[in-house]
């Protein structure tokens, strides 16, 4: 696997390794699999960036808060929920 990425390739979702505990959440938080644990670090890493719907679910539910989540509304497919219903962010 490759070396596990600290954010996206555009930086625009990004994991902090520093403070993550390894827990998983996030990866079972992610309904498009962008998520995905590294068995030889036992941390998560981004692994399909670009499938990002931007729902906030894995931020929302990292307990460390070790996940940083922005929009970039240049990028279609980072419509977010958030959006749709007019929330804030
Ligand atoms: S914001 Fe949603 S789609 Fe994007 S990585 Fe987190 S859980 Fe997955
Ligand atoms: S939910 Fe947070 S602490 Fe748990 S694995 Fe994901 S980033 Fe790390």
């Amino acid at each position: 696997m490759n070396e596990p990425r600290s954010g996206s390739t555009d930086g625009k979702l990004a994991i902090n390794l520093e403070t993550c505990t390894g827990c998983s959440l996030c990866v079972l938080a992610c309904p498009v699999d962008v998520i995905r644990m590294d068995p030889t670090t036992a941390k998560p890493v981004i692994t399909y960036p670009r499938d990002c719907q931007v729902c906030y679910l894995c931020e929302d539910d990292c307990p460390t808060h070790s996940i940083s989540l922005s929009h970039d509304i240049s990028n279609s497919r980072r419509y977010s929920t958030y959006d749709e219903f007019g929330l804030k962010v």
